[in-house]
């Protein structure tokens, strides 16, 4: 989902997690559960609504899974056999949290609660159209759009309403909702985020990943196929693919670094992609050097990849602090530079007098780089070489990945060699387009069908951004300005 930008910061906030339990005499518990294991999808705020048979029970806060959900009391009050949770980025502030997600509605047909993992790309036309039309906004969420094109929906049942609602909405979107009929799950007609179906002994669980089926003791039954929606009930699970079928577009940027090492994504544990992608890495652009490090944690895999392709050895350079956030998840600019060295220190004896491989997995601002270079060398490195385990990351993702604005993406401003001596590092290497589709079990990017969402790397976007066409990325806080 997507909330208002704020002027003191210069990223789109739209990180998110979905998970949901159908048929489970501890459902809260469970999805308490399965949000923390997708804390990393979104950190700043969570919401659980359950439904107990008569009526419906909602916990929303900011903070982590563990803040919120953390107490007896709160999974206590949170009753019944079916719930659904949201994980999400959020900006700070009292307003925000009415953009806690799921959002609950009352409508003629009973309750609905709804959260999503994504972004929608025409939600200030939508918005616009439907506040024209009477709609009173709660939030500045783009998921409450949806609320409201199910409540002016002429269909019957909330199915209907649904994919009424979903087909004129665009983006990329894996819905969670929950109703008094049942537990829903939805991937967008080019299934560009994640959405597994679960189950546990005779519960059905919806999960952005599946690292979070794991810690429940859950069995992945299968993806939820692109387009596709689920509809859980007592009588067990309802396929339909009520939109024009599409090929699928999965955003290649969740295997490089936003789902967890240990979830199988679309078939293929991410893990194993990251230290494939590590290998290519180390096919294509190999230097002479004494160690490979990785930038913790995120790359890792990547490493382990490249140092047994090279034969270099695989040291742990640089040690991580896990008491503090991912680095881009932070409000301002100057805490964003603080969280990095809150967040990574050079360990001095493995790396003096070194030639030392460096992995990450991105350069985004180049702002991480630049300070871990500087640290590997205050260290006492002899060279730095970095490597990166995507291609240049030179456009903005409006599909629901937090990034800038272009002209704030370093490879937007800057060719390699320019990137190289901005983070100062001896050289600077990125994987090509083509090895990063090897790594996928491809032979190459095919760029009249590519397989994947790559629109970070390539510019080639998929679905019609009609809101940041018409110059509407503020989407919410200028349309709120407007009719106020
Ligand atoms: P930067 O410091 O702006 O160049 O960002 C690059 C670092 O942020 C890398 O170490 C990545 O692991 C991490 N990163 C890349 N994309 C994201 C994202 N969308 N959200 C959070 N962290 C990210």
């Amino acid at each position: 989902m997507v909330t208002t930008q704020n002027s003191d910061d210069d990223h789109l906030k739209e990180e998110c997690g979905v998970f949901g339990v159908f048929g489970h005499p501890e459902a809260a518990a469970l999805v308490a559960l399965g949000l923390h294991a997708l804390q990393h999808r979104g950190q700043e705020a969570a919401g659980i609504v359950t439904y107990d048979g008569e009526q419906f029970h909602t916990h929303r806060g900011m903070g982590h899974v563990s803040d919120n959900f953390g107490s007896k009391e709160v999974i206590g009050q949170l009753t019944g056999h079916s719930a659904l949770g949201h994980v999400r980025y959020a900006t700070t502030g009292e307003v925000v949290l009415r953009n806690v997600q799921p959002l609950f509605a009352d409508f003629e047909f009973g309750g609905l609660a709804i959260c999503h993992n994504g972004n929608l790309t025409n939600s200030y036309h939508l918005r616009r159209q439907l506040v024209r039309r009477g709609s009173l906004f709660q939030s500045t969420s783009d998921t409450e759009v949806i609320i409201h094109l199910i409540a002016t929906s002429l269909k019957s049942t909330v199915e209907e309403r649904l994919v009424d609602a979903l087909r004129q909405v665009e983006g990329a979107y894996s819905l969670g909702a929950l109703s008094q009929d049942g537990l829903i799950g939805v991937r967008d007609p080019l299934g560009v985020r994640p959405l597994v179906l679960g189950r546990l002994g005779d519960a059905w669980v919806i999960s952005s990943e599946t690292c979070a089926l794991d810690i429940i003791g859950g069995q992945f039954v299968r993806d939820i196929e692109p387009g596709e929606i689920v509809l859980i009930d007592r009588a067990g699970v309802h396929s339909s693919k009520p939109f024009p079928r599409a090929k699928q577009r999965f955003c290649i940027f969740e295997y490089i670094y936003f789902a967890r090492p240990d979830s199988i994504v679309e078939g293929t544990n991410v893990y194993e992609v990251r230290k494939r992608i590590g290998a290519e890495l180390a096919r294509e652009s190999h230097v002479p050097a004494d160690i490979v490090i990785p930038v913790p944690d995120s790359g890792v895999p990547a490493a382990i990849g490249y140092a047994a392709e090279s034969g270099v050895p695989f040291e742990l350079g640089i040690v991580r602090s896990h008491y503090v956030g991912r680095t881009f998840i932070e409000p301002t600019e100057q805490i964003r530079h603080l969280g990095v060295k809150l967040k990574h220190n050079a360990n001095k004896a493995s790396l003096a007098g070194k030639r030392v491989i460096l992995v990450d997995d991105s350069i985004v601002r180049g702002t991480t780089s630049t300070k871990i270079v500087e640290m590997v060398r205050n260290a006492g490195a002899r060279e730095v070489h970095m490597r990166i385990s995507s291609p240049p990351t030179s456009h903005s993702c409006f599909y629901g990945i937090a990034t800038p604005e272009r002209d704030k993406l370093l490879a937007s401003r800057m060719d390699i060699a320019g990137m190289a001596s901005f983070i100062g590092a001896d050289s600077l290497a990125f994987i090509s387009m083509d090895g990063l589709y090897r790594a996928m079990g491809l032979p190459r990017r095919d760029p009249a069908a590519p397989r994947f969402c790559d629109a970070c790397f390539t510019g080639d976007y998929p679905i019609p951004l009609a809101d940041h066409d018409a110059g509407k990325v503020s989407v919410q806080l200028s349309l709120l300005a407007e009719t106020a």
